[in-house]
C-alpha cells in the first residue's frame, strides 16, 4: 500500500504545482494583456487535430510541462478568441480576469454548490448573485433563482418551470408562443420537455424583427376556438439576430389578460437593464414569471454563467424537488425556508454543480457595479459608432440600426445591382476570417444574407472599430472585382 511516488495519489508536489501554477499565470497574464495584437481567427490545421485524435491512450504519464506546450501548440491555436476586442461575431464573451480566477478558486477548491449544510457559504453567496440580479432587473422580492450553464439551460429550466406551475405537467394541447426571431433553444427546450413541434407556433416578426402582439392575440384565440390550450409566451429581450426585444409590457398585459404564462429570454439583451436610459427598451421584462439572463454574454462573464429567475421562488422546489434517502441526513439541516431555498440541487436540473456564481460575486465586488454599467454603456456607444462609420463609407446599407450593441448591414455595390450584394455580404465574412484582423458573422433576415457586429466587448476601441470598417471595405471591394472578373471571363 505504500506508495513513495505522489503520482499515485494523483499528486503532484508543493514545488512542482507552484511552477506548473505560475508558468501558467504567466500565460494568461500575457495573452490577456495583448491581446490585440494578435489575430482574432486561427487557422485551421487539420494534420494537428489528427494527431490528437490518433493519440493512444496514456498509459503512462507525462511532464506536464510537454502536455501543457502541446496544448499551446495544437489546440490553443486552432481556437478563436470570444474575447478578442475585435471579435464582433455571434454574440461574443468578453470574460474579465477576476471571474477566470474566481473559476480557479472554485475548481481547486472543488465547491459542491447543491445542499446548502455542505456549502453554506456558497449557497448564500449564489443566492445573494440571484438577488442582485433581481434587484437589477426589478423583480419582486419574492423572485428566486439559480445559476445554470448558458442561456440553453436557463431557457429550459424556464419552461421547465411553466409546465409544472402552468400546466401542472398535463402537456396535452398545449401551445407556446414565440417569434420567428425567438433563439432555437426555445423549440429544443420544448422538445426536450416532451411537447410535440406543433405545441409551438413561431409568429412571423414584425418589419423591427418583433413579436406582433395582435398576430399573436388572434393565434392564441385562433387555437382556444380549435380546443387548445395556450399556455406560454416566449418573448425575447435582445435577440441574437438583431438585438431586437419584443414588446414585453404588451406581451405582459396580454398574458396577464389571457392567463398566460411569460417567459422572457434575456440571455443577451437582459444586461441592458443596467443602462438608465438605453435599458427603458427592457420595460415589462420584471414582469415575467421566469427570465434568461447569460452573464456570459455582456455581464462579462468567462463561459459558462447564467442566472434564470423566476417570479416566485418556490416554483423552482415545486418543480425540480425530488427526495433521496442517501440525502436524507444532509437535508435534515436544511428544513427551514432559508435552506430549502438554497439547496441548490432542488432548484434545477443538477445535482452536482460547481460554484458558478463565485465567479459573477467577485467580479461584480472587484470591478463595482458602476463599471459593470459604464462597460454596457460602452457597447450601446461602439455600436452606434459602427453605425455611423459604416454609413460614412457609403458603400454599405444599414439593415437594423444599433441597438443592443448589435448592428447589421450589407454591401451596397455602386450600381445597385442585389445579387452582387448578397454574394459579397455572404463571402465577406471568409474573406475576414482569412485576414484576420478582426471577425464578424452573417444571419439572414427577410430572406436576404447581413453582416452582424456585435460590440459588447469593453475592451474595443474606436479605432478597432475604424480599422475595421476600413478592412472591411476593403475586402468587399476586392471580392467585388473577383466577382465581375469572373462574370466576366464567364461571358
Ligand atoms: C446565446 C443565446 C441563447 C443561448 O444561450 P447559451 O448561453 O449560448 O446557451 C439563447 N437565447 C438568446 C437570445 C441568446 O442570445
Amino acid at each position: 500500500m505504500r506508495s513513495s511516488n505522489p503520482r499515485d495519489q494523483l499528486k503532484l508536489d508543493a514545488d512542482e504545482m507552484r511552477e506548473m501554477g505560475y508558468r501558467i499565470i504567466d500565460m494568461l497574464v500575457d495573452y490577456t494583456g495583448a491581446q490585440s495584437q494578435f489575430p482574432v481567427t486561427r487557422a485551421l490545421d487539420h494534420a494537428t487535430f489528427e494527431e490528437i485524435l490518433t493519440e493512444p491512450l496514456p498509459e503512462a504519464g507525462a511532464d506536464w510541462r510537454d502536455v501543457l506546450e502541446q496544448f499551446e501548440r495544437q489546440v490553443l491555436t486552432t481556437i478563436d478568441h470570444l474575447d478578442h476586442p475585435r471579435f464582433f461575431a455571434y454574440i461574443p464573451s468578453s470574460s474579465n480576469f477576476v471571474g477566470a480566477m474566481a473559476d480557479t478558486l472554485a475548481s481547486v477548491y472543488n465547491i459542491f454548490n447543491a445542499l446548502y449544510p455542505l456549502g453554506t457559504g456558497a449557497a448564500v453567496v449564489e443566492r445573494a448573485c440571484i438577488g442582485w440580479l433581481r434587484k437589477l432587473c426589478g423583480m419582486p422580492k419574492e423572485a428566486g433563482g439559480i445559476f445554470v450553464s448558458g442561456g440553453s439551460v436557463a431557457n429550459l429550466t424556464g419552461l421547465a418551470v411553466a409546465r409544472q406551475i402552468q400546466l401542472n405537467g398535463d402537456m396535452r394541447h398545449a401551445v407556446a408562443y414565440c417569434s420567428d426571431q425567438a433563439h432555437f433553444v426555445i423549440a429544443r427546450g420544448l422538445r426536450i420537455l416532451g411537447f410535440a413541434p406543433e405545441q409551438l407556433r413561431e409568429i412571423p416578426a414584425d418589419a423591427d424583427f418583433r413579436l406582433p402582439v395582435a398576430e399573436l392575440e388572434r393565434a392564441i384565440a385562433e387555437d382556444r376556438a380549435a380546443g387548445k390550450r395556450p399556455f406560454c409566451v416566449a418573448a425575447t429581450a435582445g435577440t441574437t439576430n438583431t438585438g431586437a426585444v419584443d414588446p414585453l409590457n404588451d406581451l405582459a398585459d396580454l398574458c396577464e389578460r389571457e392567463g398566460l404564462w411569460l417567459h422572457v429570454d434575456g440571455a443577451y439583451g437582459a444586461s441592458a437593464c443596467l443602462s438608465q436610459y438605453r435599458g427603458q427598451v427592457l420595460s415589462g421584462m420584471e414582469r415575467a414569471h421566469t427570465l434568461t439572463w447569460d452573464a456570459h454574454k455582456w455581464m462579462f462573464q468567462p463561459v459558462e454563467c447564467s442566472a434564470v429567475l423566476v417570479r416566485d421562488r418556490h416554483w423552482l422546489s415545486e418543480t425540480f424537488k425530488d427526495t433521496a434517502h442517501f440525502l436524507s441526513d444532509a437535508e435534515l439541516h436544511s428544513k427551514d425556508e432559508v435552506g430549502e431555498e438554497m439547496n441548490f440541487m432542488y432548484q434545477g436540473i443538477q445535482l452536482t454543480r460547481y460554484f458558478r456564481a463565485l465567479k459573477f460575486w467577485m467580479s461584480l465586488k472587484v470591478f463595482g457595479l458602476a463599471a459593470v454599467r459604464a462597460a454596457i454603456e460602452r457597447g450601446f456607444e461602439l455600436a452606434e459608432l459602427a453605425e455611423s462609420l459604416l454609413r460614412d463609407a457609403g458603400h454599405w446599407t444599414i439593415v437594423t440600426p444599433a441597438q443592443m450593441a448589435i448592428v447589421t448591414f450589407r454591401y451596397q455595390p455602386a450600381n445597385g445591382d442585389e445579387m452582387l450584394a448578397e454574394r459579397v455580404t455572404d463571402e465577406l465574412q471568409g474573406a475576414m476570417a482569412a485576414n484576420g484582423f478582426a471577425f464578424a458573422s452573417t444571419t439572414k433576415l427577410h430572406g436576404k444574407t447581413v453582416l452582424r457586429l456585435v460590440t459588447n466587448n469593453p475592451r474595443t476601441t474606436a479605432s478597432d472599430l475604424r480599422q475595421t470598417v476600413q478592412i472591411m471595405g476593403r475586402l468587399a471591394a476586392d471580392l467585388e472585382r473577383q466577382l465581375n472578373d469572373r462574370r466576366a471571363a464567364a461571358g
